[in-house]
């Protein structure tokens, strides 16, 4: 066991809301957190040094497994010294396990108790993804927080169906347990640094609550991940075609039950409504690809809602993509300018659409933990609830 692999501290809460610390082997992490996602070893759209800058300061981002493992391949990352020194990143990171990738593929993949085969999206050869590899895969990227390999059931699964899937999540997170544990015995941590601060400086590995939109499966779930014990624990499977009501109640019902020691991580959700409606039932960590796929996309998150930079009335627009707003973009450039951009096909608007949506994310983020430490949560999500449903002139 390695229970000392990172440390939480709640330091204030309002309600189920709550702010804390997350400290990682490579830094602390203020929470609530909002990881961008780095899927293939890049955040798109994104230098690492604005990453890292003072306006957006993200303190930990998201690696992909599966897409790292299929390319540029494990062998070149670890012989590079970890996904960390193989991207230029020297914060903390989280690797997913691959599982919900495998899972999206539908048709194309193959799940028994074993693990799981598909073929790969980038040489269609035929791939084989298990506990014990997605943890062989994690340990060789060297990231801070691992995930455990999970199996996802759709959000309209049937209670059989359902169950059958959460019973092998729980399989396999014992697994990935076991494995993790002998790889950290083993020493295969491509990313290990020195014992400090009470942290033994190996990986952290994360349990995964499934379930689909049943509560009393969510419930057993949960209590079968606390049962074999983890670092941290987060809730999978949601966000993948319910309805928000049910994701709300889903959320309400298993976060504040999580053990109120560890990070509570909602994985792949959300808007920003997500963000702050999860943040009150009680989540400390959150990824989701929305503000840098849709910056590519010409979409930008503000606090009056989405703005759509390809609609024609801001061709001569000249106020900024979101007055509110005082990320580099929008001290710069005006929306008629980023529609110039986008509709002449250049590919900075993609670089400054993201980069806006990402002040947006770790901006409002920020907000949220500033709030709950002085008392006053309740008023900044009703606000900010009002703002965002309230329209772009
Ligand atoms: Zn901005």
């Amino acid at each position: 066991m390695n229970e000392q692999a990172i440390r939480f501290e709640v330091v204030a809460r309002e309600g189920e809301a709550r702010s804390g610390r997350l400290m990682t082997r490579r830094g602390v992490v203020e929470t609530p957190v909002f990881m961008p996602v780095g899927t293939a070893g890049t955040v798109k759209g994104t230098r690492f040094e604005a990453l890292e800058s003072e306006e957006l300061d993200a303190r930990i981002i998201l690696g992909n497994t599966y897409h790292l493992w299929l390319r540029p391949g494990t062998e070149v990352i670890r012989e590079c010294g970890g996904l960390h020194k193989f991207i230029g990143w020297p914060r903390s990171l989280l690797t997913d396990s691959g599982g919900f990738q495998v899972w999206s593929l539908g048709a194309l993949r193959k799940i028994t108790e074993e693990g799981t085969e598909f073929r790969s999206h980038v040489d269609g050869g035929l791939r084989f993804l298990s506990p014990e590899v997605s943890m062989e895969v994690q340990a060789a990227l060297g990231s801070d927080i691992v995930m455990v390999f999970d199996e996802c059931a759709p959000g309209e699964a049937t209670h059989e169906v359902a169950r059958t899937s959460m019973e092998l999540t729980s399989r396999w997170a014992s697994r990935s347990r076991a494995a993790f544990d002998n790889l950290q015995r083993a020493g295969a941590d491509t990313g290990r640094v020195e014992a400090r601060d009470g942290l033994t400086g190996a990986q952290a590995l994360f349990g995964i609550v499934q379930g689909a939109s049943h509560l009393d499966l969510r419930r057993e779930s949960l209590e079968r991940t606390v049962e074999i014990g983890f670092d941290g624990y987060a809730i999978g499977g949601l966000s993948v075609g319910e309805e928000k009501p049910v994701m709300y109640a889903c959320i309400e019902e298993i976060a504040p039950r999580m053990p109120a020691a560890s990070p509570r991580y909602l994985m792949g959700v959300g808007t920003p409504e997500d963000l702050i409606e999860a943040v009150a039932r009680g989540v400390d960590m959150f990824d989701c690809v929305l503000p840098t796929r849709n910056g590519r996309t010409g979409q930008a998150f503000t606090s009056k809602g989405k703005l759509n930079i390809k609609n024609a009335r801001y061709g001569s627009d000249t106020r900024p993509l979101d007055e509110a707003c005082v990320c580099s973009v929008c001290r710069r450039h005006s929306r008629a300018y980023l529609r110039h951009l986008y509709q002449a096909g250049e590919m900075l608007a993609s670089i400054l659409m993201t980069h806006h949506n990402l002040a947006f994310f770790l901006d409002t983020m920020r907000r949220v933990r500033q709030s709950i430490r002085s008392g006053d949560f309740t008023r900044f999500r009703r606000e900010f609830l009002e703002g965002v449903s309230s329209g772009v002139e």
